[in-house]
C-alpha cells in the first residue's frame, strides 16, 4: 500500500495523465471536492487521485497504474451506495460518471448502458421506445451498484430482480484484461457478477432484456394516519399474499414531507402508506388493484394512472444528494403482527421526520429463479424490511444510527439472516454475508480468487480470496 501518497507525485503520475484521455483529479484541484463528495453527505472520504474515465481505454489505464502503484481502488458507478463504497482515503477512484450512454435496440428488445449511467438515463431512452428495463424508484441511483447488488424496482414481482434483466456484461479484471461475461462467455463471472457486488473487476456496459410497459401505469398511493397502521398493515400482508405477479406493493411508515406535492394540512403528519404498481395495463391495473386502495379510509388518496417517467422521478426530491442518511434492511421469512407492532412503535418514537421504512412484497418472478442460478441468494423471503434514516443536522448523527440498529436489532427476531446488501452500512460483518450468501458464498470465494486474487477491489461488499 502506499500510505504517503508519495507516488503521486513526480514522473508515474506524469505519465498516467499522458496515457489517460479524460480528467484527474488531485488534492488541491477546484473539483477535488465536488469530485470526491458522494450521495451520502456522511461520508467524508480523501481520495489521492479520481480518474475520471472516458472509456475503456482510460479503465485499463487507471486499474494498471492502481496496480503497478499498489494503490487502493475505488470504483464509482452512480456514487449512490449509502455506505459511500464510491470512493476511498488515499487511493485511486476510478469514476465512471462521464460514461452514461443508453442505446436501445427496439426490435430486440435490448439496451446496452455504460456503467456510469443513471436509471433516469435508462427510463429516458427505454421510454422513447414503449420499453423498460427493471431498475429501482429513484432516477438518481447508479445502474452499476443497484444491478451487480440485485435490484429491486416496481416492477419487481413481474420481472424479478434487475439483475435477473442482465443479458452480458463488459467489464476489465483486475489484471487490466477486457472481456465480456454471458450465458455462454466467461460464465462462472457472469453468474457472480449478478448479485456479487463489484468484486470481480470494473464493468464498462451492461446489455439488458426490456419489456413492453408504458408511457402510463396504474398506481395505489392511500395514505392513513399511523395510529392504524397495526391493524392495516395486517391487512396488506394477507392481500399481498395472493396478488398477481404484475403487482408490486410496498407499505411505508413515513411522514408526509414538508413538500409542495401534498396538501398544506397534512404535511408532517405520520401516516402509513400501502403502495402499489401495476406492470401491464392501466385498467387491468386499477380493477385488480382495488382491494388494495380500499384497505380502510384513507386521509389521502393519490391513486391513479400515472406517466411511468414521473413514477420514476417521484421520489427524487425526498431523498437529496449531500444529506445524511444512515440505512439497514432485513429479509423477512413472514411479516408476523409482533414485527408490525414493533416498527409502528419504534417510528412512534423516531428521531428524524424524513426517516422511511418500507416494508417492500417480494415473490413474484423473483422466487421463481433458482437460489443458486446467480449470485443473488435471497430468492423465497415473501418481504424485506428497509430503514431508510435520514436527517441533515450533522448533531443529530448519534441519536439516528443509534435509532436505526436499535430497530433493526428488534426486528432480528423476526427475520432471516440475510441483508440486502445494496441497503447495508458495510459493517454487518462476515457472518452476515455467509449467512446472505449462504450456498452461494464458497462458489462466489471461487471467482473472486479466480479473477482478482489479490483483492484488488475490496471497497464493496467484499468476498476475501482464498491466499
Ligand atoms: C435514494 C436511493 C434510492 C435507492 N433505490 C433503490 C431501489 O429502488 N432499488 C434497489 O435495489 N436499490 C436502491 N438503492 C440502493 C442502490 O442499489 C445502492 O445504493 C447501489 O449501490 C447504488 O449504485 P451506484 O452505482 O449509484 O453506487 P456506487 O456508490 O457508485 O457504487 C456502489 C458499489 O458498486 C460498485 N460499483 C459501482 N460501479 C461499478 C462498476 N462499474 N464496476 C464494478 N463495481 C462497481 C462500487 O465499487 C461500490 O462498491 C437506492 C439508493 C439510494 C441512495
Amino acid at each position: 500500500m502506499n500510505p504517503d501518497n508519495s507516488i503521486v507525485d513526480g514522473d508515474a503520475l506524469g505519465s498516467f495523465r499522458q496515457q489517460f484521455n479524460g480528467e484527474i483529479i488531485q488534492p488541491g484541484d477546484e473539483k477535488y471536492d465536488s469530485a470526491r463528495r458522494v450521495w451520502n453527505g456522511m461520508i467524508d472520504k480523501h481520495p489521492a487521485l479520481i480518474a475520471r474515465c472516458t472509456g475503456v481505454a482510460d479503465i485499463i489505464t487507471a486499474i494498471t497504474y492502481a496496480h503497478e502503484h499498489d494503490m487502493l481502488t475505488a470504483v464509482r458507478g452512480g456514487g449512490h451506495n449509502v455506505a459511500g463504497l464510491a470512493v476511498c482515503d488515499d487511493g485511486l477512484v476510478i469514476d465512471l460518471s462521464e460514461l452514461r450512454s443508453v442505446h436501445v435496440d427496439p426490435e430486440n428488445r435490448t439496451a446496452r448502458v455504460e456503467a456510469g449511467a443513471i436509471w433516469g438515463d435508462v427510463d429516458r431512452e427505454t421510454q422513447a421506445f414503449g420499453l423498460i428495463a427493471p431498475g429501482g424508484v429513484v432516477s438518481e441511483t447508479g445502474v452499476a451498484g443497484l444491478t451487480l447488488g440485485g435490484g429491486y424496482g416496481h416492477t419487481r414481482r413481474k420481472y424479478g430482480l434487475t439483475s435477473d434483466s442482465v443479458r452480458s456484461i463488459d467489464l476489465v479484471t483486475a489484471a487490466g484484461e477486457f472481456l465480456t461475461a454471458s450465458p455462454t462467455e466467461h460464465e462462472d463471472l457472469f453468474w457472480a457478477l449478478r448479485g456479487g457486488g463489484g468484486n470481480f473487476g470494473v464493468v464498462t456496459a451492461f446489455e439488458f432484456d426490456l419489456y413492453e410497459l408504458g408511457p402510463e401505469v396504474m398506481t395505489v398511493g392511500t395514505m392513513y394516519p399511523l395510529e392504524e397502521a397495526p391493524a392495516l398493515m395486517r391487512q396488506w400482508r394477507d392481500v399481498v399474499a395472493d396478488a398477481a405477479d404484475e403487482i408490486s406493493s410496498s407499505a411505508a411508515l413515513w411522514r408526509i414531507p414538508d413538500h409542495t406535492v401534498f396538501p398544506e394540512p397534512l404535511r408532517g403528519k405520520p401516516v402509513f402508506i400501502p403502495s402499489s404498481v401495476y406492470a401491464g395495463p392501466v385498467e387491468e391495473g386499477a380493477k385488480a388493484m382495488q382491494p388494495l386502495r380500499e384497505l380502510g379510509t384513507p386521509i389521502v388518496d393519490p391513486s391513479g394512472p400515472e406517466s411511468y417517467l414521473e413514477l420514476q422521478r417521484k421520489f427524487d426530491p425526498f431523498f437529496p444528494a449531500g444529506d445524511r442518511y444512515y440505512w439497514k434492511s432485513r429479509f423477512m421469512g413472514d411479516l408476523s403482527g409482533e414485527a408490525i407492532d414493533t416498527m409502528v412503535e419504534y417510528m412512534t418514537k423516531c428521531p428524524s421526520p424524513r426517516t422511511l421504512v418500507t416494508v417492500r412484497a417480494l415473490g413474484g418472478q423473483i422466487a421463481r429463479v433458482d437460489p443458486t442460478e446467480t449470485a443473488f441468494t435471497d430468492r423465497d423471503s415473501p418481504f424485506m424490511i428497509s430503514i431508510d434514516s435520514t436527517w441533515t443536522d450533522p448533531e443529530e448523527d448519534d441519536v439516528n444510527v443509534e435509532w436505526t440498529r436499535k430497530l433493526w436489532d428488534a426486528m432480528a427476531p423476526h427475520a432471516t439472516e440475510r441483508i440486502y446488501f445494496n441497503f447495508a452500512m458495510n459493517e454487518e460483518g462476515e457472518d452476515v454475508a455467509r449467512a446472505t450468501f449462504g450456498e452461494n458464498y464458497e462458489r462466489l470465494v471461487e471467482v473472486k480468487s479466480r479473477y482478482d486474487p489479490e483483492n484488488r477491489f475490496r471497497v464493496n461488499q467484499n468476498i476475501l480470496p482464498t491466499v
